[in-house]
């Protein structure tokens, strides 16, 4: 059951999940992050309000959004065709690719997603890094169901892997680069994808998107879409 559309210019809630650098994270008690600041000044440009944001785990947003919870996600999440069949998207506001992570300084250095094969490995629930991790390795042959950890954050993905738990994690690009700042993980190496990120909306909501899509083409057109990048990225 799909909850109600927004009414046209109404309030509408935000929902995102935190731990996810970056993109969103709590810090001090505040949600910080280029989505959220992306998805204020994109909202600021429509005639709708942004009443506030709630926060789930990554894998909870989309039943959230679709029981009316929330109205618009905003959590780098990429844009497939498994999604659109239960939400739609706005216009791509950023693209990616997929890191593979491990341990700084491990011995363990994979090239190649088929040399994951045979080590216990993690992502987060409901990503398309777990995706990855299930077609192109489990399906394939090549990792057992058991060596994959699914994590209900990154966070404890990054955690597990410092403490040796797990050999490596599938993370998208921008995260893996940001945790290897941050924490005692680097990359191994990139796995090309091409996921583009949208926000999401209740399939009955077109004003919404369509306004919301206006507003992304309104802060990419002024300049604020690049200023709050030059803010989350070393660009
Ligand atoms: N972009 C990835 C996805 O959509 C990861 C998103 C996330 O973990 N917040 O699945």
């Amino acid at each position: 059951e799909t909850a109600d559309p927004v009414g046209e210019g109404g309030q509408i809630v935000a929902g995102t999940a935190p731990g996810f650098p970056p993109f969103e994270m709590e810090e001090g008690g505040d949600l910080v992050g280029f989505d959220v600041d992306l998805l204020e000044a994109v909202v600021g440009e429509t005639d709708y309000e942004l009443s506030g944001w709630e926060t789930f785990e990554f894998g909870s947003l989309i039943s959230a959004l679709t029981n009316g919870r929330i109205d618009v996600i905003a959590a780098a999440m990429t844009i497939n065709e498994e999604r659109e069949e239960v939400i739609a998207f706005t216009d791509a506001y950023f693209e990616a690719n997929q890191s593979i992570l491990v341990a700084s300084g491990s011995d363990f250095q994979p090239e190649e997603l088929s040399d994951l094969g045979g080590h216990p490995i993690g992502a987060q629930k409901g990503t398309t890094g777990e995706g990855i991790i299930q077609s192109e390795l489990i399906d394939a042959g090549d990792l057992e169901e058991s060596n994959y950890n699914a994590y209900d954050n990154y966070v404890l993905a990054v955690t597990d892997l410092e403490n040796g738990n797990i050999d490596a994690i599938v993370v998208d690009v921008p995260v893996a680069e940001t945790f290897q700042q941050e924490r005692d993980v680097e990359v191994a190496f990139e796995y090309e994808t091409g996921e583009a990120y949208g926000f999401g909306v209740r399939q009955n909501d077109d004003q919404l998107r369509e306004a919301l899509n206006e507003g992304l083409a309104a802060v990419e057109e002024n300049g604020t879409y690049e200023d709050i990048s030059a803010e989350w990225f070393n660009t």
